[in-house]
């Protein structure tokens, strides 16, 4: 077991039964993967292995829940600066075509280690590039290197069969013969890992029957799932109806595990049967008025207590819940005084509150994906997943003494989260991120490392999870100089087609159920 951690001296937010997240002078101690004490003054010669953290002007908070996002990503980061949803299928996600299982590796690894950065400890990754199970073998062993805990949402989706100058080929047959029987596998193994656990990932309602669909959520409930997630957006592109919401409903499958990506525009109809299930709506703000997806639903008053926090694809805006919590402050403000507005009156208090964002990634997340009792606060007996940050930045000085919630939510860089903790593992340290890779002596023989850890990560017997080999460090610089050659590699890849997808972008819209006639011409 590893050694106990202390955290002490700090101001610790600690959620009280009415979820406000009151700050106070207090010790925290962890032991193994968990919280085990919360006291004024920790003894701390009761510890003598202990790993002391002084926490002296330091803010402990709970670590973000993000509850969207497709890790794999990273090679693809900057190439949508402008791009709306059409060119981002074209030009972003269909090419992971062109990754091999390594680079799908480095991907995952770096968005994974992007998200740690800015104090995000659990995420529940959309996976849907699942070109074989090799490159979701990497995907779940890059995820292991991170140290982030995850909810790993396997998903059946339409590949790539061939491209060339013509463009892609797309198999639409989202359910071959391996993929339910390496669902099931993969079930059995990420059992034994004490970060990951399997969910599914699926957006496939008009490429199978509704009693395929009916199965596949009944396949993924009886394997344990913690969620089942789905995109959907309401606007011109992607079409109306059918609603995916209502689509499920009326399958009877809307249930509390369900996590609706965006759900932008949601009618009232939706919202009605969002509520009625129980079922989370996850919004990323960001993206989602970046690319057109249409308006938010974060801090909708319909749906309090429904929703949280994702950054979606952290190749168009960057994987930091910050950023999120910031873009969900100002729309929802926004949308309080154009409604204020229409009414002739001007708000005596701005709503959404710091605290109401602040929620949104914390605990809501945690209830979004059902692990309420285990993540989303500080508290004993939850499992140790925290940021402490720093204080003293030009931005955060002043402003965390007053009030540190508001300082997080409104202030705080990514380079403000100094240290964080997942399952009691320090991940990041003095502003340093660290993944946790097999025994290596260069970069070039890291990966071979990885597949012996991820062998005896996946071989386990449900009872403790081992490593094969002794797990050590590497640092950032490490993994961007991988993340470069890769991405140089899979840009080489896709101009070797000789095809220009911006030029035939809506070639394959069809496919998606894009209406290309609403296109801006
Ligand atoms: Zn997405």
């Amino acid at each position: 077991m590893s050694k106990p951690i202390l955290l002490v001296g700090g101001t610790v937010l600690v959620h009280d039964q009415d979820d406000h997240p009151i700050p106070c002078e207090k010790d925290v101690v962890i032991e193994g993967d968990v919280i085990t004490k919360i006291e004024e003054k920790v003894n701390v010669e009761l510890y003598p292995d202990a790993t002391v953290i002084d926490c002296k002007n330091k803010i402990i908070s709970p670590g973000f829940i993000d509850t969207h996002h497709h890790l794999w990503q990273t090679q693809l980061t900057g190439r949508h600066g402008d791009d709306s949803l059409v060119d981002y299928m074209a030009t972003g996600n269909l090419t992971a075509f062109f990754f091999t299982p390594e680079d799908i590796f480095w991907g995952q690894l770096g968005g994974a280690l992007q998200a740690l950065n800015g104090g995000t400890t659990t995420v529940a990754d959309h996976a849907h590039m699942n070109y074989s199970g090799e490159h979701t073998n990497r995907a779940t062993d890059a995820t292991i290197a991170s140290g982030i805990r995850s909810v790993f949402c396997y998903t059946p989706t339409p590949l790539v069969a061939s491209w060339d100058h013509n463009g892609p080929a797309l198999n639409w047959d989202i359910l071959a013969d391996w993929v339910i029987p390496y669902f099931s596998e993969l079930s059995r193994k990420l059992k034994v890992h004490p970060l990951l656990s399997l969910g599914l990932a699926f957006d496939g309602y008009a490429l199978v029957p509704p009693h395929i669909t009916k199965s596949l959520f009944e396949t993924a409930r009886s394997l344990d799932c913690q969620i089942i997630t789905t995109h959907y957006a309401r606007n011109l592109l992607l079409g109306e109806p059918p609603s995916v919401v209502k689509t499920l409903y009326d399958l009877d499958l809307l249930s509390k595990d369900c996590v609706i990506s965006h759900a932008t525009d949601a009618t009232q109809e939706d919202i009605a049967m969002l509520k009625e299930k129980g079922a989370s709506v996850s919004c990323t703000p960001v993206l989602e008025l970046q690319m057109g997806l249409g308006s938010p639903m974060v801090c909708k008053p319909e749906l309090t207590g429904n929703t949280s926090l994702g950054c979606d694809s952290h190749s168009v805006v960057r994987g930091s819940m910050l950023d999120q919590m910031r873009a969900a402050l100002s729309n929802g403000r926004g949308e309080q005084v154009r409604l204020l507005r229409a009414a002739g009156k001007f708000p005596m208090q701005m709503k959404p509150s710091v605290e109401d964002i602040f929620n949104l990634a914390t605990i809501h997340g945690a209830r979004a994906l059902g692990m309420q009792n285990k993540i989303g606060r500080i508290d004993v007996g939850l499992k140790a997943d925290i940021v402490i940050w720093g204080t003293t930045s030009p931005s955060m000085v002043c402003a965390a003494i007053h009030d540190p919630v508001a300082a997080i939510v409104t202030q705080a860089g990514t380079h403000d989260a100094e240290c964080v903790i997942v399952g009691g593992n320090i991940r990041k340290n003095g502003g340093r991120l660290m993944a946790t890779i097999g025994k290596s002596d260069s970069l070039d023989s890291v990966a071979q490392g990885v597949n012996q850890l991820s062998l005896t990560s996946h071989m386990g017997d449900g009872k403790e999870f081992e490593h094969a080999v002794e797990p050590t460090g590497i640092e950032w610089e490490l993994v961007a100089e991988k993340l470069v050659k890769s991405r140089a590699e899979i840009e080489s890849r896709i101009a070797e087609t000789g095809y220009d997808a911006k030029e035939a972008r809506t070639e394959f819209m069809a496919g998606f159920g894009f209406d290309a006639t609403c296109l801006e011409v």
